[in-house]
């Protein structure tokens, strides 16, 4: 979303136009700002040879998919589901990378069946694998780094092994004996770098540590460092600076390659980078509130839609569009459900007034991808603008919609 000549425009057109015709609340997104991400990811990368998977489960909308393969993106997914949009919206198994984590052993089977690349991410997943397929089907092994992000602490705690993800450092010989003694085909090496991503330094160290233990595995072909390169939100918090790791990882990868005397691929699972900045979520004000000391901006949205700010404290920039002359004032943004529902605590906001159109940014990302219809509020719909129009992706949800799953009782 730009300000030019006094107004705001999505994608080139007027927001307001977009949301007299599609109504609020509203998600859009701008196709050439994805198309921008995906060209400045390629381009960070462009020392090594990398391979972008877009993950998908940040915004799933068949559309967006369609529009990652068209900009040239392989796909990661986590739910048999999302393999089923990812060839849907055209992808060739082969480009379709499985990442799920504690699922049944009956999904992985599911996706092998499918044709994708398969991750692999406990060791009894492994040890179920091993016995069924033996060598007959590549895989890829997910590590868990638990790199701690603590930079200046002497007491870096690489593999604390608290997390959920991944195959823990401990059992690696585990792996090295499963390997052996069904001759397993591993050709990958996974991490989700995850806040990783944040500090070159920590990524450096992460880095290392992922090669020395990839260099172990005689059919590797890549190594595959996940996503959680987060993108500027507006909240001052440091981002990476991307051609610099890109710069980084070049030379890491140089240092490898002379190691094990060959050439390997460089993958990574980008989902916020690709589409966080790129989504707004639009939402009328409702109602202007004064409690005690405190401004209020009601609008017909809630956590409902988007869940961010209550779930992860998650910072999202606010702007009335419709008063960009107006006085700043502080408000708090509010939704509309019957529960405490903020969307933005103390923000500086031109005046608002009823009516007005709110626009909520770096919404692309984890937004509409979770939203519920809690309150029995539907769902928004989703538009997507792309070479100056504006395409509905997704329709608004009913009331029919919601009450077509439910199976009334003959009382
Ligand atoms: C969620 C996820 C991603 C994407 O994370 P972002 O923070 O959106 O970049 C990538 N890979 C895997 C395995 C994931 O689970």
């Amino acid at each position: 979303m730009k300000y030019e000549n006094d107004r705001y425009t999505l994608g080139g057109m007027d927001v307001h136009a977009i949301c007299r015709e599609f109504g609020t609340p509203l998600y859009v997104y701008d196709a050439a700002y994805i198309a921008g991400q995906v060209a400045h990811f390629k381009a960070a990368f462009s020392g090594v040879p990398a391979r972008i998977k877009y993950a998908c489960k940040a915004c799933s909308n068949l559309a967006i998919i369609q529009l990652m393969r068209k900009l040239g993106t392989g796909l990661d997914t986590v739910s048999p589901a999302e393999i089923q949009l990812g060839l849907a919206a055209g992808f060739k198994p082969e480009e379709i990378v499985f990442t799920p984590n504690c699922v049944d052993f009956g999904e992985i089977e599911q996706a092998i069946e499918t044709g994708t690349v398969i991750n692999i991410e406990s060791i009894s997943s492994l040890q179920k694998f091993a016995r069924k397929y033996g060598g007959a089907v590549p895989i890829c092994i997910r590590l868990n780094p638990n790199i701690s992000t603590q930079v200046n602490s002497d007491t870096v705690d690489w593999w604390h092994n608290q997390s959920k993800f991944g195959i823990s450092r401990s059992q690696l010989d585990t792996v090295k004996e499963l390997e052996a003694d069904h001759d397993l085909k591993i050709n990958g090496v996974h991490i989700h770098s995850s806040s990783v991503i944040m500090s070159p330094e920590i990524f450096t160290a992460g880095a290392r540590t992922v090669f020395d233990i990839a260099a172990g595995f005689k059919y590797l072909e890549y190594v595959d460092f996940g996503g959680g390169i987060k993108v500027d939100v507006g909240d001052g918090s440091p981002v990476i600076d991307l051609p610099a790791l890109g710069q980084t990882l070049e030379n890491l990868y140089s240092d490898f390659c002379d190691r094990v005397g060959r050439r390997i691929e460089i993958w990574f699972e980008p989902g916020r980078y690709l589409i966080g900045n790129a989504g707004v979520l639009f939402a009328e004000c409702t109602v202007i509130k004064k409690n005690e000391a405190v401004d209020f901006v009601g609008v017909d949205t809630g956590f409902n839609h988007l869940i961010r700010p209550m779930f992860y404290d998650a910072y999202h920039d606010i702007v009335n569009v419709s008063n960009p002359g107006g006085a700043k004032h502080t408000y708090t943004v509010v939704g509309n459900l019957c529960e405490i529902d903020n969307l933005g605590k103390e923000r500086r906001l031109n005046q608002v007034r009823e009516k007005d159109l709110i626009a909520i940014k770096s919404a692309g990302a984890y937004g509409y991808a979770m939203a519920s219809s809690y309150n029995s509020r539907p769902r928004p719909a989703e538009v997507l603008v792309m070479d100056g129009q504006a395409h509905l992706i997704r329709r608004r949800e009913t009331y029919a919609d919601m009450i077509q799953q439910m199976v009334p009782l003959d009382l």
